[in-house]
């Protein structure tokens, strides 16, 4: 890398984008970074339930006027029968993971200062119009590197035709209302009830929150947000108007496919959303697409980018696994009698473990020999595993549909 030349575009400034003109500035130390983002900051719209889980990977000061505004001490898993119940039937689980530097945020305020922090240190931003697949190419000229942040489908696969194999896998509906959430501002709620997927209420503070609800696979209500309006009543929290309520999907593919994350001729990264590395199982994907940009800002300062898509597999190889698994404990068996048993097996544990860390996982359903029996008692379930544990499953080219 030429220390007086190095240019770079990032295409897309959300979370993983500001993350690589971080990286880009910082690690890199390239002269001219240049992010292009389609919508104002100040006027930015959110799809997405606002809890990021690991915030030391944002750099700013946690306090509530950049955004962070409900310190939380981690997440309670409430299992319930199905979705024909009334609001005071009682849960089969809860289950409470812990997350130290977690926050529910207010999104576009992180996104706002995130962005006036780079531009005051010499990133320049051209907001509010999009990059079109005709300009991708200009850019991809104009630039030494490229970091496509554009989120699902990428710009990437736009400009080369592919968008159309390239899906959401979980659609998913939020919004935030009003209400009184002093009883568990501190214990956001996750509800899992008998979908592959689940709703949730995330408290921004005792009289506003982040609620909304999503499915994954194949099997979805026909109303997404009647059904979203059933969950409020039924899990107690205020009813969203409908003109609040955001839809969006989040990624499943094409992950970690070698192919798809990394253009050498071009020196095209793709990060975050764009490179599909949202987790599978429970939609995060805020932290994922940080630490893809960091990775390929790292990279890039040790001269060492071909190395990108092995890095970044072997990143979120862990995470991949156990999403892979959690899934088919969903998917395969469709009991809320055996998630239960699998959520109250997590009690106690972090985030971090029962996203990236399957040994911990895997240690703690051991300990409850016959639901650990249950679950692999099952022709899906070993396959799975044997997926899992070849990483197989990764670059298949027919996949399952409901991965
Ligand atoms: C309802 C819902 C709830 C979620 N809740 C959570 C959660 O609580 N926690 C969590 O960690 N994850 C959550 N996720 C997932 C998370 O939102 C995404 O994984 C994350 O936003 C990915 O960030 P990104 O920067 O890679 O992409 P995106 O957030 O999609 O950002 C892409 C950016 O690129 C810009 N852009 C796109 N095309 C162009 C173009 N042509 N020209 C210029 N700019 C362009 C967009 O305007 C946008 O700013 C949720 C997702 C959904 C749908």
């Amino acid at each position: 890398m030429d220390d007086n030349q190095s240019t770079a575009a990032v295409l897309g400034g959300s979370v993983s984008g500001l993350a690589a003109a971080t990286g880009l500035l910082r690690i890199a130390e390239f002269d001219r970074v240049t992010v292009y983002e389609r919508q104002e900051y100040d006027d930015k719209r959110v799809d997405c339930g606002e809890a990021i889980n690991d915030t030391t990977l944002i750099p700013l000061p946690k306090t509530p006027e950049n955004g962070f505004v409900n310190d939380v001490d981690g997440f309670q898993l409430r299992v319930y029968e199905g979705t024909d119940r009334s609001r005071d039937a009682r849960p089969l689980a809860k289950s409470n993971v812990r997350c130290e530097p977690g926050y529910i945020c207010e999104r576009p305020v992180v996104e706002r200062r995130w962005a006036e922090e780079l531009e005051a240190r010499g990133v320049e931003f051209r907001t509010g119009r999009s990059v079109s697949p005709d300009e991708y190419a200009d850019i991809i000229e104009s630039y030494d590197y490229v970091v496509d942040a554009s989120g699902q489908p990428s710009l990437t696969l736009k400009a080369n035709g592919d968008a159309r194999e390239y899906t959401g896998d979980m659609v998913a509906l939020n919004a935030t209302v009003e209400g009184d959430f002093s009883a568990y501002a501190n214990w956001p709620r996750i509800f899992f009830e008998g979908y592959v997927g689940y709703a949730w209420a995330f408290p921004k503070s005792d009289g506003h929150a982040n609620v909304g609800i999503g499915w994954a696979g194949d099997r979805r209500p026909d109303d997404y947000v009647a059904a979203l309006e059933a969950a409020a009543e039924r899990n107690a929290f205020p009813v969203p108007d409908r003109a609040d309520v955001n839809l969006a999907t989040i990624p499943r593919g094409p992950s970690l496919d070698p192919d798809r994350v990394y253009d050498p001729e071009a020196n095209v990264f793709l990060v975050g959303d764009a490179a599909g590395i949202a987790n599978r199982y429970q939609g995060e994907g805020i932290c994922q697409g940080i630490r893809s940009a960091y990775l390929a800002a790292t990279l890039i300062a040790n001269g060492t980018e071909s190395a990108y898509p092995r890095k970044l597999y072997d990143l979120l190889r862990s995470e991949y696994r156990l999403a892979r698994l959690m899934r088919g404990a969903w998917v395969e068996h469709e009991d809320p009698d055996l998630l239960a048993s699998v959520a109250d097996a997590l009690e106690g544990l972090t985030i971090e473990d029962i996203t990236r860390r399957p040994a911990t996982v895997m240690r703690r359903v051991a300990k409850r020999p016959s639901a650990a029996l249950e679950l692999v008692a099952d022709a899906g379930m070993l396959r799975r595993l044997y997926g899992a544990y070849t990483d197989s499953w990764e670059y298949a080219t027919e996949r399952e549909p409901d991965g």
